[in-house]
């Protein structure tokens, strides 16, 4: 029997108006913003499908807690609501608020790696790395070959390559290795889950060795419900409950709050190690703010620490996961080359099968997301070699093999409408792929470059 629809579990309150404009106005706004759709403003767009991050809509109970927001400098009642809700849902011992992930991840970094040791991650995510980096220590990724390839349909594209991990401890010895940075729902490889059986065999591998595995937490949610889905024994097991599993086998956290969580700003850090919990504090005040605020409001807190109850509502991860589905679903019928499986956040269209005319240094995914802007006003962004940055050794480009275009889809924002006209615009775009040029970097900065680089077309 064909599946049967789900709707939204929730009905829309306030519309916020966007604004439709014509394709000579997006060519001239793309071409000021140097062809980089971050430099774009924001009222230029139609549909914005940059990301998933803080751009959420909260629920009429989330703006409720915001008007019970404690603004005490210390102590505010909703940073024991947001440790509750942790716990909870979580199931962690310690919380330490950060204004968003990217401080949590500045704070492990630090505290948990010496320089010259080696940090194992499935795949790299932008930021966790720079702050591995800048902490002396060196990426190592441990993702399965399948992640590479955008054409693999393996159910669990998000899975440790155990012999990978072996290999590091052979040649380099487990004392080279600070600890193991597992990310669910893997961004940088289109959005793909790793499983609980999986997770199992890293968690006994790591313990074997005496290493902990600490979360990038952001999308677990999300790699709950492909669980629930797809692996055996988990089909009638509450989001809630999967959650619980998995997270118990990590020693903790760190999390951007503006994916999961569903607020448009916070974050944090939790762990069971005390230890590392009372450095962690130290550092927070000197960085973000009181271990009780860590650069948030109270009223911030209060949406976080109410999000977290509803993102492991089923109905609303199942609808969520599904409109990204849907996208993917009318792209694929249009012949558009995508990333398979359709990830849990994002379709991320595959531009080196869309431009194969262009070499990876003429950026093709950069100019696809630029022209995709001029059709239709849609914004998306590149994740290909502009994102991978260079190599800090070689001082040269990396070169991933993904040269990707990530549509991203905010949670509760847009209907299947909003998703049909951004399939229609990458089939017209894919039809007349022959006539799109690549571009040249004029402007590079030193780290983080996708920010802020500028470009111009090439002739
Ligand atoms: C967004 C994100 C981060 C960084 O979080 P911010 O809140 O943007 O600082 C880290 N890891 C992953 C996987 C992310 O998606």
């Amino acid at each position: 029997m064909k599946q049967r629809t789900i709707a939204e579990p929730y009905k829309i309150k306030m519309v916020e108006p966007i604004k439709m404009t014509t394709r000579e106005y997006r060519a001239e706004k793309v071409r000021e913003a140097g062809y980089n759709t971050f430099l774009l403003h924001s009222e230029d767009v139609y549909i914005d499908l940059l990301t998933d991050s803080g751009t959420s809509a909260m629920s009429d109970r989330q703006w409720a807690g915001m008007m019970l927001g404690d603004e005490a400098y210390a102590g505010a009642r909703n940073f024991y609501n947001m440790e509750r809700a942790m716990q909870e849902i979580y199931g962690f011992k310690y919380l330490v608020p950060t204004h968003q992930g990217r401080a949590a991840e500045h704070i492990t970094s630090q505290l948990r790696t010496k320089p010259g040791q080696y940090v194992p991650m499935n795949m790299y995510f932008t930021t966790t790395r720079e702050h591995m980096e800048r902490a002396g220590g060196i990426f190592y990724d441990c993702i399965i070959d399948e992640a590479h390839d955008p054409q693999s349909e393996h159910p669990f594209k998000g899975n440790v390559d155990l012999n990978k991990l072996q290999r590091l401890v052979d040649e380099k010895g487990a004392e080279s290795i600070a600890y193991l940075s597992i990310a669910p729902c893997v961004n940088m490889a289109g959005g793909q889950p790793f499983s609980m059986e999986n997770l199992r065999q890293v968690a006994e591998w790591a313990k074997r060795y005496g290493l902990a595995i600490i979360f990038d937490a952001t999308r677990a949610v999300e790699n709950c419900y492909f669980i629930q889905q797809r692996e055996e024994g988990y089909a009638n097991k509450p989001i809630r409950e999967i959650l619980r599993e998995m997270m118990s086998y990590g020693e903790g956290c760190t999390m951007s709050s503006k994916k999961d969580n569903l607020v448009n700003i916070g974050g944090f850090l939790a762990t069971n190690n005390e230890e590392f919990f009372i450095k962690a504090k130290e550092m927070v005040v000197v960085f973000e703010g009181l271990h009780t605020y860590g650069g948030l409001s109270g009223r911030d807190m209060e949406a976080v620490a109410r999000g977290m109850y509803e993102m492991v509502e089923d109905a609303y991860i199942a609808s969520r996961v599904r409109q990204v589905e849907y996208l993917g679903q009318r792209l694929r019928e249009g012949g558009v080359p995508i990333v398979l499986p359709v990830g849990g956040h994002a379709v991320f269209l595959d531009a080196k099968r869309f431009l194969p005319h262009l070499p990876q240094e003429h950026f093709p995914a950069q100019a696809l997301a630029a022209e995709l802007y001029v059709d239709s006003g849609v914004r998306s962004m590149e994740r290909g070699i502009v994102s991978a940055g260079r190599d800090p050794v070689t001082g040269e480009h990396r070169r991933p093999k993904l040269e990707l275009v990530r549509l991203t889809i905010p949670r509760r924002v847009y209907t299947n409408l909003h998703m049909d006209v951004v399939a229609e615009s990458c089939q017209a775009l894919y039809e007349e792929r022959d006539r799109i040029k690549g571009l040249k970097m004029v402007y590079e900065p030193s780290s983080l470059r996708f920010f802020q680089a500028r470009f111009e077309p090439l002739p």
